[in-house]
């Protein structure tokens, strides 16, 4: 079985994954209805609504 000759070492692994890490970056937008940045394809979690329905019931937090 082939077996790493050497250890790779944190920032050789870090700069390895960061090509990923940067094209992977979440990208908000903002809803229509009340202006908040939201998740694309997800309900609004401050106002609930999704398409101009009320797609999720909003708790007041205090
Ligand atoms: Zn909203």
């Amino acid at each position: 079985m082939a077996v790493p000759k050497k250890r790779v070492s944190h920032s050789r692994t870090n700069m390895r994954r960061s090509i990923n890490d940067r094209l992977t970056a979440a990208q908000p937008s903002v809803c229509p209805n009340c202006g908040e940045p939201k998740l694309p394809h997800h309900a609004c979690m401050s106002c609930g609504k999704y398409k101009d329905t009320q797609a999720i019931e909003v708790k007041e937090v205090k």
